[in-house]
């Protein structure tokens, strides 16, 4: 398999405290990878490392075969990034389907080609029937489906999301686990930052477990879950220092 994203002793200090340490990760093409741990494990900076919004105290990013280390967010999007962001960005007052065509305007020619390609993306987002709605009349859930749209506009070769399912229901999370796995069958790799379970159950292939900013654990689902010493820190037995 080909490594897509790889990362060598990616280290991040803030002030005294390494939040992030010598941290080696391959994700491969074509896989849902999911990167979890307790909370303040360095998830969401070793997140932000990848996709160039914290600069890296030392160590080094490779995508796609050249380092990207020093590169900047957007020089990372034109390689073939994509990040749905934390914090929904839709545009409230204009429509579903306009904030599709905003998205994806620059990287599709002519106007038949940009209308088929909305038309898919509405499909596939289960949004078809709200295209005409202002995407603030959304559900919580739908309005993160469509930023996923949005990000999908880039034809990206890597789609990175940090929490996709905080705030969403147990029925909106799984129906991202299924929108993610369908993606996926498609071709798409995804790299997910996420601490529920059950969406990792539900999508991961690959698993790299994160504690105390290093890598505590690395292998397939079943593998990691089967690890003692991972419901460990799920339960906070290691936690307490
Ligand atoms: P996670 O996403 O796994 O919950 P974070 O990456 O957000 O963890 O945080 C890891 C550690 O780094 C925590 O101790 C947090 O307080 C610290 N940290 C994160 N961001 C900053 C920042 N911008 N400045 C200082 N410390 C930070
Ligand atoms: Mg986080």
């Amino acid at each position: 398999m080909t490594t897509l994203l790889q990362t060598r002793s990616l280290t991040k200090h803030f002030g005294g405290h390494a939040a992030v340490s010598d941290v080696d990760l391959s994700v491969k093409q074509g896989e849902i990878h999911c990167l979890i741990g307790p909370n303040g494990a360095g998830k969401s900076t070793l997140f932000k490392l990848i996709v160039g919004t914290h600069e890296a105290t030392s160590g080094h990013i490779a995508f796609q075969g050249a380092d990207v280390t020093r590169k900047r967010p957007f020089q990372r999007v034109q390689q073939g990034m994509s990040i749905k962001m934390q914090a929904p960005s839709v545009f409230k007052e204009l429509p579903v389907r306009q904030n599709i065509h905003i998205a994806l305007q620059h990287h599709v020619a002519g106007r038949a080609e940009l209308t088929r390609e909305e038309d898919r993306l509405l499909e596939l987002l289960d949004l078809a029937a709200d295209a005409a709605k202002p995407a603030g009349e959304l559900a919580h859930g739908q309005q993160q489906w469509l930023e996923i749209g949005m990000a999908l506009a880039l034809k990206p070769v890597l789609l990175l999301m940090d929490e996709p399912t905080a705030g969403l229901s147990p029925e909106e999370t799984f129906k991202t686990g299924e929108l993610i796995q369908k993606l996926n069958a498609e071709g798409m790799t995804v790299l997910v930052v996420e601490h529920d379970m059950a969406f990792i159950r539900q999508i991961a292939q690959r698993v790299t477990v994160l504690h105390f900013g290093k890598v505590f654990a690395e292998g397939s689902i079943g593998e990691v879950i089967a690890d003692p010493r991972v419901a460990e820190i799920y339960l906070g037995k290691t936690n307490e220092h």
